[in-house]
């Protein structure tokens, strides 16, 4: 459940955009829009969905919204601050159609799908609201809007028991990473978490689909897939009546030119011997696991409904670090939440301390509307709750810098994502989630975005790394494993 900061999206190909020919493709286009996606990736992937179908529609995509016939924005509903995030971006576009810059906004995502009816009451200067799986639905309308019809639409339409299709997505990721929805919604009951009533129950995309869309997308220059869910050891469940990680991931490592598989959202359930052994084995699925824990201590998950007990999760994390090697984990956590004393905050810190996760996220409790948890006892105050977060994430900076720090000197593999001037590029090892965790900046010539390059490590910068590349003639066998130094902080 991490966050992506807002993404303003401009034309996936810049410099086509600034041609005359762009400026043609506009003329002729059916209206131009400008988009603003926000929220987590999974988020991101309706996004790219819907920029696909607005496209083969006839519509132009420019980068700036200002001057855009629309603007559309698809918004976050996770937690109050997301809410209070993507209110204040409509806000913004708001003002600029009220100055007569832009015809119309339109609101897709989980915001409206979390507050329905109520959001076109709280702002009822929004042109059209589209829930989550109204996306099919985008140029519909856009249509409407772009017709002069007046009349508010909104497009609420029930989970789907089918997966939907992501095939077709004009994608605003770089060419060679992309985000794998493997399935949409979550089955579990998580107290605290509004996830179910936006997105629903748990729907496994099929394998074969899944399939496709990887293999289309590598074929369109991907080498680094992110694999995506609510939940993503349920996968298969629904529809298979099992756990069918383990066959996709090893179908999906056949594909040939594709790098780099990481798992993201595996919840600590179902995590079985099978699935870690065929991580350990992959030498394209990397060694590194997001698994979001929410808290350890038994009273607190015993609240939260997380079904799981603070002994299993040791017991699952010792066991990965044991089996997985050079592995680098990822997890978020809640504080604050209901009834969490001093005591249990503490225990959390402690685990903190000596399981030294590479990689941590943390969440103060938000009260969300309707979900089991406001019924709790002892809601704590903001203070406190901020006042833990703050601790928390000192204590993991530490942690993480050591991490940092650990790798100064050696030789690391890093996927180069960006250029920042002539001699200076930005890229990621494989403990970097794209946009969410710390990068790589490389000095050195002759690199490509997209490529791999083995790269020197010289210096640590907060969380990320500064490091310079020497050609040599096996650039893309350069060593993928994190050195001997830095796995001591998996013990
Ligand atoms: S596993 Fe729990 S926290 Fe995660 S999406 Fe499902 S209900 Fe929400």
């Amino acid at each position: 459940m991490q966050q992506l900061p807002i993404v303003e999206l401009s034309p996936p190909q810049p410099d086509v955009a600034a041609s005359a020919g762009a400026e043609d493709d506009a003329a002729r286009a059916k209206g131009t829009y400008a988009f603003i996606s926000l929220g987590c990736p999974k988020n991101l992937v309706d996004s790219e969905r819907m920029l696909g179908a607005l496209t083969i529609d006839g519509y132009a995509l420019v980068s700036n919204p200002d001057g855009a016939d629309f603007v559309i924005v698809n918004t976050c509903g996770f937690i109050e601050s997301s809410r209070q995030e993507s209110k204040s971006v409509i806000h913004e576009m708001l003002d600029l159609k009220r100055a007569g810059r832009t015809r119309g906004v339109i609101v897709a995502g989980c915001l409206p799908e979390r507050l329905g009816g109520k959001l076109l009451e709280e702002i009822p200067e929004i042109d059209h609201v589209v829930g989550v799986f109204g996306r099919e639905e985008i140029t519909r309308v856009a249509d409407h809007l772009i017709g002069g019809m007046k009349e508010q639409r909104s497009v609420f339409r029930p989970a789907p028991i089918k997966a939907m299709d992501d095939r077709a997505r004009l994608r605003i990721t770089p060419k060679h990473f992309a985000y794998l929805k493997i399935s949409e919604g979550c089955d579990r009951t998580c107290t605290f978490c509004s996830i179910p009533m936006m997105r629903g129950k748990h729907v496994t995309k099929p394998i074969e689909m899944v399939l496709e869309e990887a293999r289309e997308l590598v074929g369109d220059g991907v080498r680094e897939l992110n694999i995506v869910a609510q939940d993503t050891t349920y996968y298969g469940m629904d529809l298979y009546g099992e756990v069918r990680l383990v066959e996709l991931l090893k179908e999906l490592e056949k594909i040939e030119g594709l790098d780099w598989i990481r798992l993201m959202y595996l919840y600590p359930i179902n995590f079985t011997d099978e699935l870690i052994d065929t991580i350990a084995a992959s030498t394209k699925i990397i060694p590194y696991l997001d698994m979001p824990l929410q808290h350890i201590s038994d009273p607190v998950l015993k609240r939260m409904q997380r079904r799981v007990k603070s002994a299993q999760t040791i017991e699952l994390v010792t066991k990965l670090r044991e089996r997985i090697p050079n592995l680098v984990l990822r997890t978020t956590f809640v504080v604050g939440f209901p009834g969490e004393t001093d005591a249990q905050f503490e225990e959390l810190k402690q685990f903190v301390a000596e399981t030294r996760f590479q990689r941590m996220g943390v969440f103060t409790y938000s009260l969300e509307p309707d979900t089991p948890a406001v019924k709790l006892d002892g809601h704590l105050p903001e203070e406190v709750k901020n006042a833990r977060r703050d601790e928390l994430m000192a204590l993991q900076q530490e942690i993480a810098f050591e991490f940092g720090d650990s790798l100064v000197g050696y030789e690391l593999d890093v996927l180069i994502d960006e250029q920042i001037d002539e001699t200076t590029w930005l890229g990621r090892t494989y403990a970097d989630a794209p946009e969410i965790d710390g990068n790589v900046y490389v000095r050195g010539e002759g690199l490509e975005i997209g490529k791999f390059v083995p790269v020197v490590i010289e210096a640590r910068q907060d969380y990320d790394l500064i490091g310079v590349y020497e050609p040599d003639d096996e650039e893309e066998d350069a060593d993928e494993e994190l050195p001997e130094a830095a796995a001591t902080i998996n013990s």
